[in-house]
Order: C-alpha cells, then structure tokens, then sequence
C-alpha cells in the first residue's frame, strides 16, 4: 500500500503539461497561462491626478490660504492644452494626465472657486507629488505581470488586459474519458429495477472533471464483461487521461485490473493507504497516456479525485499544486484510526474566534453518495491517530471551487 503523500508524488512524476493553444482573453478563465504577459506600456502611462481638484505647483501654495488663476480645465480622457505657469491652476478630474508645470493637485474640498474673478482660492498646501501617480509606478513598459503556470483568475484577467494581452497562450485543455463499469448501472433518468442502482458516479465524475476546467468525454456504460470492457477502455485511451469507476477490487467481476495489464498499462499505483479508497489504481499507457481507475463506491470515486486526478489533471495544464492540509478545531467526536489515512465528508465554517472548524458530517460510508451532501471539506486522520473529540485540532482539506 502506497500512502498519499507519494502517491501524489508518483502521480504528478508521470504527468507532464499538455501543449499550448491561443484563446481570447474573454475565453481564458481558469485557462493557465503558457507564456508570460508583459506590459506594453508604463503604467498608469502617463502622471495621473488621483483626486478631483486643482493641479497646482507645490511651491505656489506653501503658504495658503492663497489664490490661483485658473487657466483651464481637463478631465479623464483629455490632455490640457498648455503647459502650467507659476501663479496658475488647472480644474482637474480623477484620472486625467497632470498638465505640464504642475506638480501636485489640492483637492476640490480644499478648494473655493472664485468663478467671477478667474480664480480659485486654495487652502490647503501640498507637497511636490501628493495626489499625484507618476508614470510607470506601477509597472514600466516590458515587465512581466503573469508569469506561466498563473491561473487565470478574475484578478489576473484584470492584469492581462491593462497588459493589452486580448489573447493569451494557455495550455490544451486535457480530455478526459469517463468510463463507470457495472451490470447494475442504469442511466439516471431510469427507475432501476430490483438489484440495479443509478450510474451516479459517471455524472459526478463528470462535474469533477468540468470543476477542473478539463473536457470530460463520456463513453457508454461498460457492462462487467471482459470483451466490452476492453472495447470502451480502447476508446477511452483516445482521450489524454481515462478515468474508470468500479471493478477495480478483488471480486471475481473486477475486470479492469486484467484487461488494463493485458491493453499493456504500466501499474504506479495499485493500492492506496486510505480510507475509503484502498482499491485505487493509477497506470501510464505505453504512450505516457494517464489511467486512474476509482473503486466504484461514490465517496472513494469522489476522494479519489480530488487526491490524485485533479492534481493531475492540473498539472497537465502547467500547474502542479496540489490541496494543502488546513488546520481546523474540530466540532464533534472521532473514532480513532488504524493503519490507513481516513477521511470523512465534512462541512467547514470560520468560527467566532475566525478559525476554521470542521465537523464530520453523518455518513455511512463509501457507499453512501447523501453523505458527501453538503460537504465542502474532507476531514483528513493519519493512520494510527486517537480519538479526538471537540475542541481538538485536526487536518481537513477544502473542496470548494468555483
Ligand atoms: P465496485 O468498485 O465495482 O466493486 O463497486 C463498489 C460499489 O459501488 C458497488 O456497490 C457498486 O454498485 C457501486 N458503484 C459502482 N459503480 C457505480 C457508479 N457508476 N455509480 C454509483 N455507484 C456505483
Ligand atoms: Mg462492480
């Protein structure tokens, strides 16, 4: 048995990032970027007012009250017409350039324009600069703002486009094949006769798959039948990584096993030190094409995801991250552990105190989907730990994404 922490290792050592593709920056978010994003232009590109007053020259309202002669005006969008002489002002807005000669801008609350005589009486003085944001203080022409491998989130899609990037190189999105097997699965929208459950996994794990801003391709059921199975496993390892649910145990219809070794699939991992989840393969094609195949139960298919294939599945797309491990005060009893990592469908919150807390939701076990309602968290317990109760910290790993 394999613990976590290196079946992540093992996983993210076999998978490397897909190639590029150009999209518009209106397509990109959550794409990752393949190629830094530089600034074309200083930014702001030019002195800009950062309040709606009077630009002045710092020297001519050292003393004040005092008044200038207002020579004009310029909003955002506009450049003023001349240059600024001692003695005079200009009626600026928020964002327009400083007009040439001045230095600094009071602001309008500071300010009593006397209109009749041409003139503004300013009553604050302010330093050389104040209100002002120079040119390229934040970033100068040709510096890198997005480096490759950044997700591109909301914020950074704000950065790309001030960098005037309206298309950016982002990594292939990977294709994933679905593939749940078991002569008891009917589609969704069936009422399942005696002994038939809903294939409940395919469209889970087809939501996780979308959740990770990957292709999922949905192949039809594979019946427990060792022909079938060898069919659609074919046809799946079209895509860049095949996902399989059920027949991945010790029974004697746990097909996939045999017909992976016999499609010629290299086993990395066979066998996870976890709970729910022990029966956990995951395999390389000879073509370096990935293999995860879940045990069937919903919570070991869904804990197995989020482990080993999202961190795949995002390194393929040039990131290699991986959840961390957040501490929490726990709310509730739990049992003490044996030798495999556990973890439990939980619902985190920030308590009072602003800490997280975490509390086990009711479940009963890998077979039980309801459980997983609700839960945005897992509950993490090393192998050989006591019983903890309320009050105790613990480990939990969010699952929240947008
Ligand atoms: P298996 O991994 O094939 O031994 O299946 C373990 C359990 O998970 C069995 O109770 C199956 O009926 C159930 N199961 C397998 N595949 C699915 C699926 N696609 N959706 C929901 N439950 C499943
Ligand atoms: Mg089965």
């Amino acid at each position: 048995m394999i613990d976590v922490d290196e079946a992540q290792r093992i996983v993210l050592a076999q998978t490397r990032p897909l190639g590029t593709v150009q999209v518009s920056l209106e397509e990109a978010l959550f794409r990752t970027l393949a190629a830094p994003i530089q600034c074309d232009l200083d930014d702001p590109p030019f002195d800009r007012a950062v309040m709606d007053g009077y630009a002045v020259r710092a020297a001519d309202v050292a003393h004040v009250p005092v008044t200038l002669k207002v020579v004009g005006q310029v909003a955002a969008g506009a450049v003023a017409d001349r240059p600024l002489a001692a003695g005079e002002a200009v009626q600026i807005n928020t964002g327009a350039p400083i007009p040439r000669g001045a230095d600094a801008v009071v602001r309008i609350e500071q300010t009593e324009p006397l209109p009749a005589e041409g003139q503004v009486l300013i009553k604050e003085s302010v330093a050389s600069g104040e209100f002002v944001t120079p040119r390229a203080s934040y970033a100068s022409a040709g510096k890198i703002v997005l480096q490759p491998g950044a997700l591109l989130t909301p914020a950074n899609i704000g950065v790309a486009a001030t960098a005037g990037a309206s298309r950016v190189t982002v990594y292939r999105q990977p294709k994933v094949a679905v593939l749940a097997t078991g002569d008891e699965l009917v589609d969704i929208d069936r009422v399942p006769s005696a002994a038939q459950i809903r294939n409940s996994n395919l469209y889970a794990l087809r939501a996780l798959i979308d959740s990770a801003r990957c292709l999922a391709v949905v192949l039809p059921v594979a019946r427990d039948d060792r022909n079938e199975l060898r069919n659609r496993i074919t046809s799946g390892l079209q895509c860049d990584v095949l996902c399989l649910t059920g027949g991945v145990s010790a029974g004697t219809l746990d097909l996939v096993p045999g017909v992976l070794q016999e499609l010629g699939a290299s086993f990395r991992i066979h066998k996870l030190a976890i709970k729910p989840g022990r029966p956990t393969i995951f395999a390389t094609m000879p073509d370096g094409r990935l293999v995860f195949a879940l045990p069937g139960n919903p919570v070991s298919t869904f804990v197995g995801f989020e482990l080993l294939v999202r961190p795949a599945l995002s390194a393929l797309q040039g990131r290699r991250e991986v959840s961390p491990l957040i501490r929490a005060v726990l709310n509730g009893p739990l049992a003490a552990t044996a030798n495999r990592r556990c973890y439990y469908p939980a619902r985190a919150s920030v308590n009072d105190s602003g800490e997280w807390e975490v509390c086990k939701l009711s479940w009963h076990g890998s077979g039980d989907s309801l459980g997983m309602a609700t839960a945005n968290a897992l509950i993490m317990r090393p192998p050989g730990s006591n019983a903890v109760s309320t009050g105790d910290l613990v480990y939990m790993m969010l699952l929240d994404r947008t």
